[in-house]
Formats: structure tokens, C-alpha cells, sequence
């Protein structure tokens, strides 16, 4: 019978419930249980698609074209596995579902209400997951805090779910901030206690209260917290910050979490078997040699716009022996000269330029490529970072000086990049762009496929523009040579590499979707073992 842990948060949001819940969950796996994690995001959004990665930092892309909260990418990167897009919740998921069943007339007769119909389509959806994965545990993270209006309906599903299953089929962690007074360096429980209130009022008694805190949690916080949630001290944990998130299964296991939650769900305790992942972890801890790496984009005031490059950067450098050095650059400020990038990029060994959509920045990261081209330094183009590029060499090798993204300028008489054929017509946003894993041949003798090392590969994707196939005889000229094609029925060009440079790659595609701890992206690779000997 499959098992269900609810994972709340409290005080504020943002403080690694994500994390904590891929870091139980892998305590869980390594203990031989077969497990997976849903999201649960509240918002009414269908997906995060449509949101501004400042919202709620980097939209995730699922193999299947899911576009998810950012702690899907968590999830995958933990658990070594790749999730669906149904692994991600949101209450406009489950409102459109519902009002379309009203409307075919499914609910004939009856008022329809939050409960029973809303919460009876949250439990349904977080059933299917676990029984598609055929999951021992399904482990369910509710995005926000406690409290949120938006919530609600979630909370009251995840407490029918325990009558429903039974005391030992649901557990409840609940992850918490205690803020540390700096002045006088005390954790403060009342948050805590306040955010765990909240929670028994809507019918949850959590079993485990995890505390985020800077510093490891004290006896007498610990002790405080326990009383106050009625919960037994030792399931009140410490999940204080560490240098490297990946270290957090560790602080976890090393408090018999997996022990206590086991017992609680009536499940046989087995030693759990990390060893894939402290090896890994050795590798992050060597003292190794800096590698500095220039981050050039638009979103880069929240760091996690871009969460799954940093994360594929960490993996990719550790397997080099590197210690990874991001050097953020936003391109506003470049295109509006407050940031001189000969300056800026004079000591770094590698560059990466940025995804994203719009127009703002764009000159300034053609700048950038400008001199990371001719200066000869390792850069990696992901997605609009490889568009950009083309439209580079297009203006300063070829001199079409005024080409461009017909998505940048719709009337450029040189539209190197331009809307893909199948995105003609599509008049809708949401969820109809180029997406998900598509199958792609790879050209031998290129630094593409000595990095992947084979000839047929997948990557993930999350665009509607391309290169124009009218401009690829000058690009090849210019020696920007193709070195990879999509293998679905638009055969679109999907990495490009320059001829005479150390190491000038762009794709279409996200290798960083795929680059996980236990197995890191070839291209990543291949970019920072070129960038720590540059
Ligand atoms: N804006 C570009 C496109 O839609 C690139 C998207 C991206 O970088 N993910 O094609």
C-alpha cells in the first residue's frame, strides 16, 4: 500500500522546503523504497510557463514538456530520475479540471464545492502519480506557507487523505524558519510556534517539524519547538545551512530522520545506502583549483532564474575537479554601459550566455560574445544565449549588420533567427511553445559529439524561435559549422560550433535539464574541463 508524507511550510517561503523534501525522500530511496515527490504550487496559474522567472525563479522543463516550479528540478537532480509534468500540482490545474467536468456535466445535480469536488480532484491527482510510479512512498511538498488563502483546499485534502488511508499510510513534516537574533546570536521559536498553530487549526498535527536556521538549532530552541508542536524533541531536526545543498541528505540522515519517519509510517527501517552520494560529495569537497565562469543574462538579480545551469556548473566542475566561480553579469547593464566588459571579462576562463525572451539586454550580450569570440575564451551559448550568437557572427564575420530574432525586431531585413514553421499560427501562450526531450543527431568529428560521445542524444527544449535555414550556408562559411540536427520532423539545427576556437558552442536545447549529481551533462562537461585549462 503506498504511503504519503505531506510537507508544509511555515513563517516564510523560500527557505529550502524543496530541498528538504528531495533530501527525505532520497534518504528513502537509498533505504530501498521506491519514491517520488509531487509539487503542490497553490497559484492559479496551469503551469509556471507563463510566469516571469522572477516570480518564482527558473521554469523547470519535464522530458515531456512539462513546464514546472523549480523544485521538480530538485526533485530529478536528488533522486537521479526524471519526473513528469504531473509530478507538479497547481490549483489551476485542478479548478480548470473541475469547472470542465461541470460543465460535461459530471457533477449533475449537485452544488459543486471546494469540498468535496475540489479536494476530491487534489487526492485523485496525487493518487494517479503514485501509482504510475508504482511509488512505496509519495512525498508532497504544498508550495507556500500555511495560512495562504490558496492553500487551503490542498491542506484540507492532505488531512482527508489521513483518515482516508489510515494514521500510518500519511505522515506530516513541517519546515520552518527560526531567525537568529543577530545581536545577541538566540534562535527564536515563535514563528515556529505560530506557523504549527496555524496548522492544528486546519486539522494537522505534524509528526516532524523540520527547522531551517542558520546555525545548528540549540537544545533549548529544540526543546521549546517540541512542546509547543507537541512533538517528541528528537523529531524536531536541524536543517541548518550548509555550503552545498547536496550535503543536506547527510545533516538529515545524521538525525535518524529517515528512522523516525519510518517507525511513524510503519515501514521496516533499513540502513540507507548513500554511497553514490558521498562520492559525489568527495568530489565537491576536494580543495580544488577556481574556475571562474561569467554568468551573462537578465534575470540575474535572483539567482535562481537559472537554477539548473548553476546546479549543472557544480556537477560538471566537480567531476573536473574544479571549484566553480560565478561571475554574474546582467546585460542591461552592459548594453547600457554601466557594466565595461573589458574589464569584466579580462581574468575569466569561461563564459555562459544565458536563456531567456524579450528584447531587453539582447545588444548587451552580443557585445559580450563579440569579445568572448575574438579574446578566444571557452563560452557556451544555452538556448537565446546560442540565438544570440548566430545573430553575432551574422552582424561582425559575415557583415549583415543589421540581422536579428524576428522575436527582437520583426521588420530586421535579416531575420537569422526566426519563429519555427510549426509555431506559425499558434495564438495561444501557454504551454504551446517547442518543448520537452526531442531526439537529436549529432555530426561526427565536431567538439559536439566528442563531448557526448556518441551519435544520438536527447535534450529538453523550451523555444519557439530557430536559425533560419537561408542563412546557413554564410554561417557555415564564417566557420560556425552545424553540429547537430533535431530528429523530430522539423529537423532543426540544434548545436552549432565555431571551427577556429578553443571552444564556442551553442544549442537550442538545455543540457542543464538533464545534468544531475550522479550524472553530469557532457556539454557542461566538456565546457568547464575546456574553461579550467583556459
Ligand atoms: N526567446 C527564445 C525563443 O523563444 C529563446 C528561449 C529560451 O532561451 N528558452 O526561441
Amino acid at each position: 500500500m503506498t504511503k504519503y508524507v505531506f510537507v508544509t511550510g511555515g513563517v516564510l517561503s523560500s527557505v529550502g522546503k524543496g530541498v528538504t523534501t528531495a533530501s527525505v525522500a532520497l534518504l528513502f530511496k537509498a533505504m530501498g523504497f521506491n519514491v517520488t515527490i509531487v509539487k503542490i504550487d497553490p497559484y492559479l496559474n496551469v503551469d509556471a510557463g507563463t510566469m516571469n522567472p522572477y516570480a518564482h525563479g527558473e521554469v523547470f522543463v519535464t522530458e515531456d514538456g512539462g513546464e514546472t516550479d523549480l523544485d521538480i528540478g530538485h526533485y530529478e537532480r536528488f533522486l537521479n530520475t526524471n519526473l513528469s509534468k504531473k509530478n507538479n500540482i497547481t490549483a489551476g490545474q485542478i479548478y480548470y479540471a473541475v469547472i470542465m467536468k461541470e460543465r460535461r456535466g459530471e457533477y449533475l445535480g449537485t452544488t459543486v464545492q471546494i469540498i468535496p469536488h475540489v479536494t476530491n480532484e487534489i487526492k485523485q491527482r496525487i493518487k494517479e502519480v503514485g501509482r504510475e510510479h508504482d511509488a512505496d512512498i509519495v512525498f508532497v511538498e504544498i508550495g507556500g506557507t500555511v495560512g495562504d488563502i490558496e492553500g487551503l483546499p490542498f491542506l484540507e485534502a492532505a488531512r482527508q487523505m489521513k483518515l482516508e488511508e489510515g494514521f500510518n499510510s500519511v505522515a506530516f513534516i513541517h519546515v520552518a524558519l527560526v531567525p537568529m537574533l543577530k545581536a545577541t546570536g538566540e534562535q527564536k521559536t515563535k514563528p515556529v510556534q505560530h506557523s504549527v498553530q496555524e496548522l492544528r487549526r486546519i486539522g494537522i498535527q505534524p509528526d516532524i517539524i523540520v527547522a531551517r536556521c542558520e546555525k545548528p538549532l540549540d537544545p533549548e530552541a529544540r526543546s521549546k519547538i517540541a512542546l509547543f508542536s507537541n512533538v517528541p524533541p528528537e523529531a524536531v531536526v536541524s536543517n541548518h545551512d550548509v555550503t552545498n545543498i547536496y550535503e543536506v541528505p547527510i545533516v538529515l540522515m545524521n538525525q535518524m530522520v529517515h528512522r523516525i519517519l519510518a517507525n511513524r509510517l510503519a515501514l521496516d527501517y533499513r540502513e540507507p545506502d548513500l554511497s553514490p552520494w558521498l562520492n559525489f560529495l568527495e568530489k565537491v569537497s576536494k580543495n580544488a583549483k577556481m574556475v571562474k565562469i561569467a554568468m551573462i543574462g537578465k534575470y540575474t538579480k535572483l539567482k535562481d532564474s537559472y537554477i539548473s545551469i548553476t546546479e549543472a556548473i557544480k556537477h560538471a566542475s566537480a567531476y573536473v575537479g574544479v571549484k566553480p566561480a560565478l561571475k554574474w553579469l546582467e546585460s542591461t547593464d552592459i548594453e547600457n554601459g554601466y557594466i565595461d566588459i573589458e574589464k569584466e571579462l579580462t581574468d575569466i576562463n569561461g563564459a555562459l550566455i544565458l536563456p531567456g525572451f524579450g528584447k531587453r539586454g539582447t545588444e548587451g550580450k552580443v557585445r559580450a560574445i563579440k569579445y568572448l569570440r575574438e579574446h578566444n575564451i571557452p563560452t557556451l551559448g544555452i538556448c537565446f544565449g546560442f540565438q544570440l550568437m548566430v545573430i553575432e557572427i551574422a552582424r561582425n564575420v559575415i557583415g549583415l549588420s543589421d540581422a536579428n530574432s524576428s522575436e527582437l525586431d520583426p521588420s530586421t531585413p535579416h531575420p537569422v533567427i526566426d519563429l519555427l514553421p510549426s509555431q506559425k499560427g499558434i495564438d495561444t501562450i501557454g504551454g504551446t511553445m517547442r518543448l520537452g526531450a526531442i531526439s537529436i543527431k549529432l555530426y561526427k568529428g565536431r567538439k559536439v559529439y566528442e563531448a557526448y560521445g556518441k551519435e544520438i542524444i536527447s535534450e529538453r527544449h523550451r523555444h519557439r524561435y530557430g536559425v533560419n535555414m537561408k542563412y546557413i550556408d554564410k554561417l557555415e562559411s564564417a566557420g560556425f559549422v552545424v553540429s547537430g540536427v533535431s530528429l523530430d520532423n522539423e529537423s532543426i539545427v540544434e548545436f552549432m560550433e565555431l571551427n577556429s576556437h578553443i571552444l564556442f558552442i551553442g544549442t537550442q536545447s538545455h543540457p542543464e535539464f538533464k545534468s544531475k549529481p550522479l550524472a553530469p551533462s557532457p556539454l557542461y562537461l566538456s565546457f568547464i574541463s575546456k574553461a579550467s585549462a583556459n
